[in-house]
C-alpha cells in the first residue's frame, strides 16, 4: 500500500454520541488461533510472487478455508514482470460463504509480502515477511471465516486473499494492487455491494484512524464500525482523520462499488519505521489487536 498521490481531503467526522446501548462481543472470535496464523504464514518465510513461500501459503489457506466456505477458487493469472523478462504467476484466493445471496460483502486482504525493503538500512533488496503488511489481514480474515461457519450471517460473504497487492516499486503505483485490480474484471458473481479490506492491523500499538479515501466512499460504514468498536471497548478505533490510502479497495471505488480501507499506516508509531523494513516480524504484533478489528468487524457483519 502506498500514500495516496491525491490530495489529502479533510473531513469533519461527527462522532456519534454514545447513548446507545453497549454492545457485548458475541462473535467468539478466537484471538490466539488468530495470531498463530499470522505466526504460521510468517514461518512459511517470504511470500511475495514466484517464492516457495508464496506456493507455501496458498496451500495452507486453500487447506483452511475448503473445510470452513462453501466454495473455495483459486483465480490464478499471469502478468508480464514490469521488473524483468519474467513472468508473474499469482493468485487470488476466492472463499464464498453463501454464494447463492445477491446481498453480499466482500471482506478482504492481501496475502503476499512486498519483495524489497526500501526503507530497511540493511538490506533493502531483501523481500520481507510481513507479519503486519500482510499476514496480519490474513490472519484476522481466517478467523473469521472459522465464525462464520458455525454461524452464519444474513448477507453472502466472499473473504478474498489479494497477490500482487505490494508488489510495485516506490511510487511506480501501477504495479501495485495486481491481484484487486484483477479481481474487479474478473470477479465471482453476483458481485459485493460493499467492501471492507484490511491491512496492517496487526500492530501491536494499533491505532485505527479514518482513511479519506474511505470515508468518501462509504462514509456511513466507516462511523459505523468505528462507533461499535469503541462502544465494544476497543480504543484502537479512533474517529479521527488519518493518512489517505492507495490500498486493494481503490479498485473496487472506481467500479462504483463502496469500499473501505481499515488500516493503521503508523507502524508503530507516526514515525511508521516498520514499514516495508525486515522489523515488520510478529513480535511487533499482537493477538488484542486482531481481536479488536476482528470482534468488530465480525459483530458488525450480524447486524447487517
Ligand atoms: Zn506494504
Amino acid at each position: 500500500m502506498q500514500f495516496s498521490i491525491k490530495s489529502l481531503l479533510i473531513y469533519t467526522l461527527l462522532a456519534t454520541s454514545g447513548g446507545g446501548n453497549p454492545l457485548i462481543a458475541q462473535s467468539g472470535f478466537d484471538a490466539d488461533r488468530a495470531f498463530d496464523d499470522l505466526v504460521t504464514q510468517c514461518d512459511f518465510g517470504t511470500r511475495e510472487p514466484n517464492s516457495p513461500g508464496a506456493k507455501a501459503a496458498l496451500q495452507f489457506y486453500k487447506t483452511t478455508l475448503a473445510e470452513l466456505a462453501d466454495t473455495v477458487h483459486m483465480q490464478n493469472f499471469q502478468l508480464d514482470d514490469p521488473y524483468s523478462d519474467g513472468q508473474l504467476k499469482l493468485t487470488n484466493v476466492i472463499a464464498r460463504f453463501q454464494p447463492e445471496k445477491a446481498q453480499r460483502i466482500i471482506l478482504c486482504a492481501h496475502w503476499d509480502t512486498r519483495p524489497r525493503a526500501e526503507y530497511d538500512s540493511y538490506f533493502p533488496e531483501k523481500a520481507i515477511i510481513g507479519a503486519n503488511d500482510g499476514a496480519s489481514g490474513v490472519a484476522v480474515l481466517l478467523e473469521i471465516a472459522r465464525q462464520l461457519k458455525s454461524n452464519p450471517t444474513n448477507p453472502g460473504i466472499d473473504i478474498i486473499l489479494f497477490d500482487g497487492e505490494d508488489y510495485g516499486e516506490p511510487r511506480d503505483l501501477q504495479h501495485y494492487l495486481l491481484g484487486s485490480r484483477y479481481y474487479v474484471e474478473h470477479p465471482y458473481l453476483p458481485m459485493a455491494q460493499q467492501v471492507i479490506l484490511l491491512d496492517m492491523v496487526g500492530d501491536a500499538q494499533l491505532d485505527l484512524k479514518i482513511d479519506p479515501v474511505s470515508y468518501q466512499s462509504a462514509p456511513k460504514v466507516m462511523e459505523e464500525i468505528w462507533t461499535l468498536g469503541a462502544e465494544m471497548g476497543y480504543d484502537q478505533f479512533q474517529l479521527v482523520v488519518g493518512a489517505s490510502m492507495y490500498d486493494d479497495h481503490v479498485p473496487f471505488i472506481e467500479k462504483g462499488i463502496k469500499a473501505i480501507d481499515i488500516i493503521d499506516f503508523e507502524y508503530p508509531g507516526p514515525d511508521n519505521r516498520y514499514w516495508h523494513t525486515h522489523d515488520d516480524t510478529p513480535d511487533k504484533c499482537s493477538p488484542e489487536s486482531l481481536e479488536a478489528v476482528g470482534n468488530t468487524v465480525l459483530s458488525w457483519l450480524y447486524l447487517q
